[in-house]
């Protein structure tokens, strides 16, 4: 199964993402994830995403595309794998498309987490006091929405135009959340159920 999920910042991506990949053992790949362990670490790579991630902007095609390209390549992500905050730009998925046909593989289905926007922002100002993320300002925060409508909200016509995207109500206890997605994969016949 290659599965994609998105939703706006705060949507609860990075922990269903965990959930449903180790539901149906495949790696969760989140490009945020990444990024944050380079910065961490200092790598080029590091220094080049921060600005752009403290800014709440995207960090540029070129770089993120080159980091998900090697990402996918290696072992474990050969049988399948979930996406966790990529792609979020339309030219992101024609990279992800050239990658992907280069094994003869597709992406499977895309999970679109939906929430109500003042409730996300609540969400992103109380991760901001228990996990302390430089991104996690009320200023960054808005602006980090504002990007997801205008460059990832249209990915959403993109892959429903190619009949892939199912909608899950993001709202309501992580565990319910979980259900309503194994669910819907159930559907497209992946036994996460
Ligand atoms: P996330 O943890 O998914 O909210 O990502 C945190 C930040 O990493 C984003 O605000 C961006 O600056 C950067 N980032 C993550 N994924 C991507 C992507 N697919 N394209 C560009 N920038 C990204």
């Amino acid at each position: 199964m290659r599965i994609i999920l998105m939703g706006p910042p705060g949507a609860g991506k990075g922990t269903q993402a965990k959930v449903v990949a180790e539901r149906l053992s495949i790696p969760a790949i989140s490009t945020g994830d990444i990024f944050r362990a380079n910065v961490s670490d200092g790598t080029p790579l590091g220094v080049e995403a921060q600005r752009y991630m403290d800014a709440g902007e995207y960090v540029p095609d070129e770089v993120t595309n080159a980091m998900v390209r090697d990402r996918i390549a290696e072992a474990d992500a050969r049988g399948g794998f979930l996406l966790d905050g990529y792609p979020r730009t339309v030219a992101q998925v024609h990279e992800l498309d050239t990658m992907l046909e280069a094994t003869g593989d597709s992406v499977d289905a895309v999970v679109v987490l939906t929430v109500d926007g003042d409730e996300v922002v609540q969400r992103l100002l109380q991760r901001a006091e228990t996990e302390g993320r430089a991104d996690d300002t009320e200023d960054v925060i808005r602006h980090r929405q504002e990007v997801y409508a205008e460059q990832t909200a249209p990915l959403v016509e993109v892959y429903g135009d190619r009949g892939l995207v199912r909608e899950v109500d993001g709202m309501g206890e992580v565990d319910e959340v979980s259900e309503r997605i194994f669910a819907v994969l159930d559907r497209d016949g992946t036994g996460a159920r």
